[in-house]
């Protein structure tokens, strides 16, 4: 059995097999993520679905994956998406769910899953409520990261990139070799625009206003855990891991 699922049913769309299957897992969780950027969601998922057996269920990552498959191969509401997305346009709700409820089959897996992106708005999350019950599935927890902002924009604006090959590092938490250069193909590194202090503290704004009702509903159900997001990943899923119901 492998230990890490290729999720091509959830990239790629649902005339796609995954190729790898994950081993039974006694106890599956159906999770959903929330984090503002910079918390370390990503990595707490991949921890958390290594630790679970659970597959991630990545909305942002079917729209990057829309891009490589050819236009046959995509479904009318990847197609929709991609065009959206070109405009600099976010995705709306009906074609997020589209996708989503093409991608039945990943929400039914008996291993459980870790949505993360999705859902991103209440009318959202209320369709995922609809959908579940449909399928007679119950959501475990709704995993809510907080970390500080002054410590978010600390994360963030430490952040480069190399504009050639693309490798990221962080200028205290992984430091390149040489200050400003990649480690990989020696060119300057440089700092996304969007990760500078301001845009981080907007982008921060727009976050807690879109995610503040999020977490309400989700509260009201009594599914919000709310994690302090300080500390190593490690330590992080390690404090999540011993909150998650029994
Ligand atoms: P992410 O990787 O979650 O930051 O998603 C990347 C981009 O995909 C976002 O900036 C949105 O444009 C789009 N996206 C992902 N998930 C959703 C969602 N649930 N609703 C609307 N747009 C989404």
């Amino acid at each position: 059995m492998e230990t890490k699922c290729d999720r091509a049913a959830w990239l790629k769309g649902p005339a796609f097999q995954c190729s790898s299957e994950l081993a039974p897992v006694a106890r599956p969780y159906r999770l959903v993520l929330l984090g503002a950027p910079g918390v370390g969601k990503g990595t707490q998922a991949e921890l958390l679905c290594a630790r679970l057996g659970a597959c991630q269920l990545s909305t942002g990552d079917v729209f990057r994956a829309a891009k490589s498959l050819t236009e046959a191969e995509r479904s009318p509401a990847m197609n929709a998406a991609l065009e959206y997305m070109k405009r600099g346009d976010l995705v709306p709700d009906t074609t997020v769910l589209e996708l989503v409820r093409e991608r039945l089959a990943c929400l039914r897996c008996g291993n459980g899953f870790l949505l993360d992106g999705f859902p991103r708005t209440v009318a959202q999350a209320e369709a995922l409520q609809t959908i579940l019950a449909g399928e007679k599935i119950k959501l475990d927890a709704v995993l809510n990261y907080e970390l500080p902002i002054d410590e978010v924009v600390a994360r963030i604006s430490g952040r480069r990139t190399c504009p050639k090959c693309k490798a990221g590092f962080h200028i205290t938490g992984m430091p390149p070799k040489q200050a400003g250069i990649c480690d990989k193909c020696g060119t300057a590194l440089v700092q996304r625009e969007d990760d500078r202090p301001e845009a981080v503290r907007v982008r921060m704004a727009v976050y807690e206003k879109s995610t503040t009702p999020l977490a309400q509903f989700y509260r009201q159900r009594n599914l919000l855990v709310t994690i302090a997001a300080t500390g190593t990943p490690e330590e992080i899923a390690a404090r999540t891991l011993k909150m998650l119901p029994a």
